[in-house]
């Protein structure tokens, strides 16, 4: 005969939401309550007897990550949007007073070409990750649109800034020196240039 107890303690040692899930179904037959009760009940149990308690700490055995962006370019793009979202604009800067940002690569297969990557908030790279997106591009694969359950944004793309004629040149002479090294043909002159 199954106690209460029981049931609750194979709740709290469930691996997955799954059996989570079934647990909770469980208890709430046994105890004739209904789930949304049952969720409660656990919750404030919970609260009420989990002592509270330094987080352990879990070693991972590396899974395959992809390698990260290049030093170089994510240099370039640090000065050019400063923190800046690509997409929503938002920023803020860290405890080291150094802007916060994230890359985001269009094609995860692809590498650093600084059309596959942008540099994007927190917020914006998991909807580019978990929403519904849809991007346009230009004919030279520029990401110009993008939304997000269709929500559109227009993508800030340095590469068409024209009011600053000299930050334009120097942008336009840093991402074609970035496509040669892209295909793979001087990843020399990459290093020498910055
Ligand atoms: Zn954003």
């Amino acid at each position: 005969m199954l106690t209460t107890q029981e049931l609750q303690s194979s709740f709290d040692i469930a691996e997955t939401e799954q059996e989570a899930s079934a647990a909770i179904t469980t208890l709430a037959q046994w105890t004739h309550l209904n789930k949304g009760k049952v969720i409660f009940n656990e919750y404030y149990r919970l609260a009420s007897y989990l002592p509270l308690r330094e987080r352990k700490n879990i070693e991972r055995t590396a899974t395959k990550a992809r390698e990260s962006i290049p030093v170089s370019l994510r240099t370039i793009l640090r000065n050019i949007y400063k923190g800046h979202c690509q997409i929503c604009d938002f920023w803020f800067l860290k405890k080291d007073k150094d802007p916060y940002f994230e890359i985001h690569h269009l094609d995860s297969s692809k590498g650093h070409h600084p059309k596959n990557v942008l540099v994007v908030c927190g917020n914006c790279h998991n909807q580019f990750e978990h929403a519904n997106v849809e991007q346009e591009f230009t004919e030279d694969l520029w990401l110009v649109k993008v939304s997000f359950n269709k929500i559109m944004h227009i993508v800030k793309q340095a590469f068409f800034y024209q009011k600053d004629r000299r930050f334009f040149q120097r942008t336009i002479y840093i991402t074609s020196i970035y496509i040669l090294s892209y295909r793979g043909k001087s990843a020399l002159l990459t290093k020498k240039t910055f």
